[in-house]
């Protein structure tokens, strides 16, 4: 039994024994909670993005349109962590808006989710120029908004989404296929890593291997 049809059980059970009256009260009380929890993290979370978004620790501040900090629900369970903004990221301010991103947006919907649930980030907040890979030292200067990001949201889960991701992360040196299917810890969150959206649209054949992944994010979850 998942943990809403626990919940459920629980509080018809409580019902039929107490009534109605103390069953609505428990109720508010537990959604009270869990708003005053997203309403504290929705303000930290724009409180620390205003207090970083005009970084200028790397040189990718005087190529950039915009710092691309992160979206979605800053009480989120799923936190994507992607490689870097690209070329439409950069000019509209928001992760994954692209191609890559409506890919992704339809495997949320398969996993019974969407971008107002999850939280998405990138490793780096700002565009390299012509996409190429990032560099350790400009990895290195913005670790740490990830750290941060993480330790305000406190997701239950993160997924890494492709080779430069993971690797990041993980602070090893293996192919995408080796870090696939483990479970690890970053900053003691358990962490997955699985195939950028983008390599899903050049490689149509990674979407079986892909949706595995997924479908465990989705048992892993309960959702
Ligand atoms: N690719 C990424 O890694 N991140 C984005 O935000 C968009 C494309």
């Amino acid at each position: 039994m998942n943990t809403k049809n626990k919940f459920n059980l629980y509080f018809s059970q409580y019902k039929s024994l107490f009534g109605n009256e103390i069953y609505k009260k428990t109720i508010n009380k537990s959604s009270d909670i869990k708003n005053r929890i997203q309403l504290i993290k929705d303000d930290d979370i724009i409180q620390y993005k205003n207090s970083i978004c005009l970084c200028k620790k790397c040189n990718l501040e005087k190529t950039r349109k915009n710092f691309v900090f992160g979206s979605g629900n800053s009480n989120a369970d799923l936190f994507f962590v992607g490689e870097a903004p690209g070329e439409e990221e950069d000019s509209i301010g928001e992760p994954f808006v692209g191609r890559a991103g409506k890919l992704l947006d339809k495997i949320l919907k398969a996993i019974n989710t969407n971008r107002s649930e999850v939280y998405i980030t990138n490793v780096l907040k700002c565009r390299p120029p012509n996409n190429r890979d990032p560099l350790l030292s400009e990895v290195n200067q913005c670790e740490p908004y990830l750290i941060n990001q993480i330790s305000i949201i406190k997701p239950k889960i993160i997924v890494a989404l492709g080779r430069v991701a993971g690797r990041t992360l993980l602070k090893i040196e293996t192919s995408l296929n080796e870090m696939r299917e483990k479970t690890y810890e970053y900053n003691g969150i358990p962490m997955r890593v699985t195939y950028h959206p983008s390599a899903l649209l050049r490689n149509p054949n990674l979407k079986k291997a892909a949706w595995e992944d997924f479908q465990w994010i989705r048992d892993f979850l309960q959702i």
